[in-house]
């Protein structure tokens, strides 16, 4: 069957909760997220293990990578959007991924920078679009769109236990080489994965271009491959540099947002006042991931120094727990969550996309007050419960799941179909600033003194816990409170 046998209208028609398309995407996306949170995981460590960073150094370097990997988002959907069209976009995405890993593997101490920078480019032509895809197998007003980001979310976070676990295990017991080895042949199942799958997808991804003149389109696009190479020498300077990270968040995030305006003056009031609803949740998404985050951060440092090695009596690693306890509960309860909203829907008593974000920052700040509790289980040495901690991320997976695959959701949602790309490269460059935020909380909160007693750390901790709870709750009430407000600027959009 050719690319264009299905047409819209038949993929969208799906029976059933949801169409089968999702479940290519949500592979592909599973593998990418394997290479992408295999890298991630192994960033930190490879660079103090065998780059011989600082501890310090180490850190900016891995939040600046961070910040430039979801920064690139807004480019990659931006050029989805004009040029490359979703597929090409990701097809590309994708082979810089495999790129940049496997010229790490060839020679990991060497070619570390350049190969990170690879993947940097790579995810931003392919995470943004891969999203927006799930977005456009469903027709405006179809009530199982939520469900769907829930399902697609439990495979990102499938990939993303898995390769955090292997390409970190990997890397640490057996060999550099081949752990960044094992993050590129995972994308290449990705790649391969979408690849056969995506003459399932009818229409959807194909060029914004298809009706030039082929000749002109590909020298538009050689355009688009070539330009992204010659980024990875800047952005080389950029990571290494981390100076220039702080200049960098500055200027991004403002003329992203003069372009989005720019472009809104082609649409018509209602279509803008969708875009305004778009950008307000971006803004509360940033606040969200700033707190969240902490999860890489502070409360890592928290879980070295302060908790126990027992959980529900079983010996278990603080740290390994609180790398993986939110991927888990997100596996078991993000199609769960979906099929609630199903249910709701059904029942006509599904909440608004806004007041879904307004329970998230209520059960954002239930966790940190979970977090901020574990002070009153700790034992004289300052030491405190794991069992508490883990209870904390369970809560706190509730409030992701109420915002982040609502968010990709909303996206494709309130965003008129030639912005979908852009706006959701916003997203995630929202989710860049979070990271950026994240790292100067956990700063604030992080003991001044050298030699802070495990004692004075959880005091420190906990009590920047309290606040963002109490943060988190004033968020929440203001986005109930501005709810009436943010649904007149939906319009009919749930
Ligand atoms: N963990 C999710 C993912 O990898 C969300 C990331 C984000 O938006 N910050 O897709």
């Amino acid at each position: 069957m050719d690319n264009n046998q299905l047409d819209l209208e038949q993929i969208q028609n799906f029976k059933g909760k949801y169409p089968k398309q999702l479940w290519y995407l949500f592979m592909s996306e599973m593998w990418e997220r394997f290479c992408f949170y295999g890298m991630r995981g192994m960033l930190t460590v490879f660079m103090v293990t065998q780059l011989l960073l600082s501890e310090e150094v180490a850190n900016l370097r891995y939040g600046a990578i961070q910040a430039f990997v979801y920064a690139f988002t807004f480019i990659g959907g931006l050029f989805a959007d004009k040029i490359l069209g979703f597929r090409k976009s990701l097809f590309w995405g994708g082979l810089l991924m495999i790129t940049g890993s496997f010229i790490i593997a060839a020679a990991p101490q060497k070619f570390f920078y350049i190969g990170t920078c690879f993947s940097i480019i790579g995810t931003g032509f392919f995470k943004p679009n891969i999203s927006t895809m799930v977005g456009a197998l469903y027709k405006d007003g179809d009530s199982r769109r939520d469900a769907g980001f829930g399902l697609f979310y439990s495979g990102i976070n499938i990939g993303a236990t898995l390769g955090g676990l292997l390409c970190v295990y990997v890397g640490k017991f057996h060999s550099w080489s081949l752990a960044f080895s094992l993050a590129g042949i995972v994308m290449i199942i990705g790649l391969i994965t979408f690849l056969f799958t995506q003459r399932m997808m009818g229409p959807i991804g194909l060029s914004p271009l298809k009706n030039m003149e082929a000749s002109k389109r590909r020298l538009i696009e050689y355009a688009v491959f070539i330009g992204s190479l010659l980024m990875i020498p800047l952005i080389k300077i950029l990571v290494t540099n981390t100076r220039y990270t702080d200049l960098f968040m500055y200027i991004i995030g403002p003329l992203t947002l003069l372009y989005v305006f720019y472009e809104m003056r082609k649409y018509s009031k209602t279509e803008k006042q969708k875009l305004m609803a778009a950008l307000i949740f971006i803004f509360f998404s940033v606040i969200f991931w700033a707190f969240f985050e902490q999860s890489g951060g502070s409360l890592s440092l928290f879980a070295l120094n302060n908790l126990k090695d027992n959980l529900a009596g079983v010996t278990a690693d603080p740290n390994v727990v609180n790398n993986t306890a939110n991927s888990v509960f997100v596996i078991i309860f993000s199609p769960i969550i979906g099929l609630l909203w199903l249910w709701m829907s059904k029942k006509k008593i599904e909440p608004n996309g806004v007041i879904k974000f307004g329970i998230a920052f209520l059960f954002l700040a239930g966790a940190f007050y979970v977090f901020y509790t574990t002070r009153m289980f700790a034992d004289a040495s300052g030491k405190t419960s794991l069992n508490v901690f883990t209870i904390a991320y369970l809560v706190i997976t509730f409030g992701e799941l109420c915002l982040s695959p609502i968010g990709l959701s909303l996206m494709t949602k309130l965003s008129p179909k030639p912005m979908w790309g852009v706006m959701m490269g916003m997203w995630f460059l929202a989710s860049a600033y979070g990271q950026y935020v994240a790292g100067i909380l956990g700063a604030g909160m992080a003991v001044a003194k050298e030699n802070a007693t495990v004692q004075e750390k959880l005091i420190s901790y906990t009590d920047g816990y309290k606040q963002l709870a109490i943060y988190a709750v004033i968020a929440g009430v203001v986005l109930l409170l501005i709810s009436p407000l943010v649904k007149k600027l939906m319009h009919e959009i749930k």
